[in-house]
């Protein structure tokens, strides 16, 4: 048996990548290639230029080994995106007509099998609460022997919604760093986007040192998670937050062995993690996490053009220079482009939410989270960008839109302090755009929004301002509308 390795350039192109986000992955699969081989294994691995010769996609790198070494058999593991897995699907067709086998094998990196979604999701609701909650009693993870959850309650969200006072100390991040300079020096020709710092890389590239992360994570930071979990301060990125969707979602770690990690930590340690926190994480991992898997492939390939408020706005040339007033998108924008790395409220709450009120296409706003972030594959890109940030997929992934005026972002963040903006007014010149583009959002989508029964107060409060009041917020949304890339 020989294992095949490709650097693709169709997976480096598809879209303008984070340069750490190619590096990070690049070192991983070099890394990972270098311990096969040390533990004996018969390893082929195709580099991006190798020897003058591009190799263009994993399928033709596939065929040409194929036809190279007169191989009779192909095994893979299926892939966790649509577009490689329609790749692969045509390859072993051809491969067959061919006389080769062809058996593919599921991952074993999620906790739910990727052809039971279709069953699972059948005829329920779409809501992540219930798939969390019979993932919660399939693994038996936080229920007592009676079968109930741990604190009489399977959700301890309102717990987690804490503003950052600088009372809980946030220990340093030393990362293990790491020099990636002989990667990055191959990928001159190569689109990207972003910053990177060669000589002291820190994105974990093997399981010890995703492992490490896990284990500084769980030890330093874990017991600030859940009260600050969607907090946002200038100057600190990462907060308490773990940092591992990346090693995750390469697949160095298993989500079960974080879950089992933050259980373990969380029964030692009670006088120091609340049950709301160890909850908390446990939510994000086996419920959002494998729930938006389901969503994906429950949905797809349709879920990729589902654009339910018609949006066509492009996305405003600063979202790749960070070069705007607004503080709040100017520390997320910049700290994107910096670190790959962004937490969610930032991406929901601050980016998401003002693509979605100057009514930028989804595609545009796709491709800029798809791009950007370290751990940005599509599975879990496209449901969180198109369905939970944009509602463009109507309430499936969203029971409601997640926009908000300033009031949210200063209640969850020391941004406002710092803008040029003022949070409190609505149709000043200096107001924040926020404040006017959020009712503008609403009225212009009233058709489609005010049945929804999680909204209806939106428009009791709308209807109770005045006209003049009304038109004064009309016209200044417009303006800023007409006016996005100066903001
Ligand atoms: P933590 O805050 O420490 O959370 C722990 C883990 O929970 C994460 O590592 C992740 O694996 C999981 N998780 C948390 N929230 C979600 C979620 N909504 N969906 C899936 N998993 C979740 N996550 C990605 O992995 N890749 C993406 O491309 C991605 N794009 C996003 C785009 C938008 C618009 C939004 C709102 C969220 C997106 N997320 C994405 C989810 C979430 O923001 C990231 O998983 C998280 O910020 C990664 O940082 P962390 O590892 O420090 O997470
Ligand atoms: Fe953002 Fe408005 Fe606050 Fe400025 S005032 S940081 S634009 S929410």
């Amino acid at each position: 048996m020989c294992y095949l390795m490709i650097e693709a350039h169709s997976e480096v192109e598809y879209v303008t990548h984070h340069i750490q986000k190619i590096v990070a992955i690049f070192y991983a699969m070099r890394t990972f290639a270098k311990e096969l081989e040390a533990k004996g294994h018969q390893l082929h691995y195709i580099h991006l230029d190798e020897k003058g010769k591009k190799s263009k996609s994993i399928a033709l790198g596939v065929k040409e080994f194929i036809e190279e070494t007169g191989c009779n058999e192909f095994h893979y593991q299926l892939p966790d995106e649509w577009r490689l897995d329609t790749e692969l699907l045509q390859l072993s067709q051809e491969l067959e007509k061919n006389g080769v086998k062809v058996q593919a094998f599921d991952t074993e990196h999620f906790l739910t099998p990727r052809d039971s979604f279709r069953q699972i999701f059948k005829g329920k609701s779409f809501r992540m609460e219930t798939f969390y909650r019979e993932l919660r009693k399939k693994y038996q993870l936080l229920i007592d022997e009676d079968g109930k959850p741990w604190g009489d309650k399977w959700n301890f969200d309102s717990d987690n919604r804490k503003k950052y006072d600088g009372k809980v100390k946030i220990s340093e991040r030393n990362w293990k760093s790491m020099n990636v300079s002989s990667v990055l020096s191959e990928l001159e020709n190569i689109k990207s986007m972003g910053e990177i710092d060669s000589s002291s890389f820190y994105w974990p590239n093997n399981r010890e040192s995703s492992l490490l992360l896990l284990r500084t994570f769980i030890h330093k930071y874990f017991t600030g998670f859940g009260d600050y979990q969607d907090a946002m301060i200038e100057n600190d990125p990462f907060l308490f937050h773990s940092c591992l969707s990346f090693s995750l979602n390469t697949k160095q770690i298993s989500p079960m062995e974080v879950i089992e990690a933050a259980i373990k930590y969380y029964a030692e340690n009670k006088d120091k993690v609340s049950l709301a926190t160890l909850e908390g994480f446990v939510r994000q991992i086996l419920g959002w996490r494998e729930y938006m898997r389901g969503l994906y492939w429950n949905q797809m390939p349709d879920y990729k053009n589902l654009n339910f408020f018609k949006h066509k706005v492009s996305l405003p040339s600063w979202y790749w220079t960070a070069e705007t007033k607004m503080n709040c998108l100017k520390q997320s924008i910049s700290q994107s482009l910096k670190l790959a790395y962004a937490h969610h409220i930032q991406r929901l709450m601050v980016i998401g939410n003002f693509s979605l009120l100057i009514g930028a296409d989804p595609d545009d706003v796709d491709r800029w989270y798809l791009g950007v972030y370290v751990d940005a594959f599509e599975w879990v890109e496209i449901t969180n960008t198109r369905g939970m940030s944009q509602f463009a997929d109507g309430g499936l992934a969203a029971s409601k839109p997640y926009v908000s005026s300033a009031n949210y972002i200063d209640k969850m963040s020391n941004y406002c302090k710092n803008c040029d903006y003022n949070k409190k007014t609505k149709t000043d010149s200096n107001s924040c755009p926020f404040n006017s583009l959020y009712w503008h959002f609403y009225d212009r989508h009233r058709s489609l929004l005010e049945r929804n029964p999680r909204i209806g107060m939106v428009y009791h409060t709308w209807d109770k301002l005045n006209p003049k009041e009304q038109s004064a917020i009309r016209a200044r949304a417009e303006f800023l509308l007409k006016n996005i890339e100066s903001l």
